[in-house]
């Protein structure tokens, strides 16, 4: 496999007020032909550590890009820069010059003349046009491997490397077909998903994995490089599959779907309807189904019963049950799921009431405790958690439980 290392150039982009994003999107595009990306540098504008950079991923990647540089003005420094780093000479083109003179002209200006170091080029490089400024790119080819520099407004390198460069290195880089998995797995932790799927993912070639921690849940994205097509789309779904298997119902979705859209699948399919009873979470678990376009079909209600009047009055908790074991219980949990139900009409309901904090945390019931109850055809059922974070995490991740019950007692019916 082919890689790639990328350097963004300019001090701006070592500070708070810029930001490389040009390094993200052409990752984004080498990887879709095939190309890894294993590096990338941010170089201010200084020509030793610049010159000593482009050396340095030229030792170790088959292609090198940078971006940015290029302009008319002193601190400009690519050219240069990339023409040490390659041991060759600069060499001017009148024709480039002419070029530029003739759009300053069309600008109704004269091209001052700064702006004719613009028109040196490395040594053996291909010219990249540019029409939308006046820098041209270059792309250099070393023995096998490719250096190409790119201007730093998006504006103009992003069209430059769609229409001028990406052809040749799909041409370098010999045809290789991607094909890519997104799955998501719900109450477990990144090292324990990778401690199961390791296993699996290293006993196939070509198969590039990733995992990631997002909130409340961990996204297991794999990427698997075939010589064809068909080769590429068996081998992922082979490998899904697998994954699929040995993860059961803690993966809720192997086609990079959300909770809340997967909740709502299951009970579209089903034509049943949900109510929510929520509490700590006040409503987020409510808003997040209505999140998925149609969510009208199946979701009928969410009641925020914050108060214990509240809880009595909207859902018919006992006053009884509040005083003897409190808001945050499971028999509290059980009967805000069963009166939702019940005033709803819903085929299924779920609760959720608990201790976000960062105050109100006993011995008995610390901060983050959380209670969950479903409803429905085949019964009540509570669970307890003890959720980690602060305030924003513990509803949040509350919300994703809540679904989450929803979503597996759907399953077990
Ligand atoms: P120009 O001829 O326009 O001066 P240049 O190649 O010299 O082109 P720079 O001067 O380095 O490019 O950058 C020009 C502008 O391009 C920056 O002000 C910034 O807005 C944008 N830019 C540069 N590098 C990046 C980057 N890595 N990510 C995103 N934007 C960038
Ligand atoms: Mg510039």
């Amino acid at each position: 496999m082919k890689t790639a290392e990328i350097i963004a150039i300019g001090s701006e982009l070592l500070g708070p007020s810029r930001v490389d994003t040009n390094s993200l999107w052409l990752t984004e595009k080498l990887s879709d032909i095939g190309v890894e990306v294993q590096l990338k540098t941010i170089v201010g504008d200084d020509g030793a550590r610049l010159e000593e950079a482009i050396a340095d991923a030229l030792k170790r990647a088959d292609i090198v890009i940078t971006t940015g540089g290029l302009g008319p003005t002193e601190d400009d420094i690519t050219r240069g820069c990339t023409a040490k780093a390659l041991g060759r000479e600069l060499v001017y083109h009148d024709d480039i010059e002419t070029i530029l003179r003739e759009r300053f002209r069309a600008w109704g200006r004269e091209m001052p003349e700064i702006n004719k170091r613009q028109a040196f080029v490395i040594e053996g490089a291909d010219i990249l046009e540019n029409p939308r400024g006046s820098a041209v790119g270059m792309l250099t080819a070393v023995g096998k491997k490719r250096v190409i520099n790119l201007p730093g407004p998006p504006r103009e390198n992003q069209p430059m490397f769609t229409d001028l460069v990406l052809a040749r290195l799909k041409e370098l880089v010999g045809e290789v077909f991607i094909e890519r998995r997104l799955m998501k797995i719900v109450g477990m932790g990144e090292s324990a998903v990778d401690e199961m799927a390791a296993p699996i993912y290293t006993s196939f070639e070509g198969v590039q994995t990733s995992i990631l921690f997002n909130k409340t849940e961990v996204e297991l994205q794999i990427a698997v490089r075939r010589d064809s097509q068909a080769e590429a789309e068996t081998t992922a779904d082979e490998l899904t599959a697998r994954l699929a298997d040995a993860f059961g119902i803690a993966m809720f979705t192997t086609t990079g779907e959300t909770m809340e859209a997967v909740v709502g699948r299951l009970l579209s399919e089903r034509s049943e309807t949900v109510a929510f009873a929520e509490s700590c979470t006040g409503g987020l678990v409510s808003r997040r189904i209505t999140e998925v376009p149609g969510s009208s079909a199946y979701f009928l209600e969410g009641l925020v019963a914050y108060s214990y009047p509240a809880k009595v009055r909207m859902l018919g908790v006992r006053q009884e049950t509040l005083d003897e074991f409190g808001a945050v219980s499971a028999e509290c949990a059980r009967e805000m799921a069963e009166g939702a139900l019940k005033v709803s009409g819903a085929t299924h309901a779920v609760s959720v009431t608990g201790i976000a904090g960062p105050d109100g945390g006993t011995d008995d019931k610390p901060v983050g405790t959380v209670f969950f109850a479903y409803a429905g055809p085949s019964g009540t059922r509570s669970i307890k958690l003890l959720l980690p974070g602060d305030r924003y995490l513990i509803r949040w991740r509350s919300s994703q439980a809540a679904l989450d019950l929803l979503r597996r007692s759907l399953l077990r019916q």
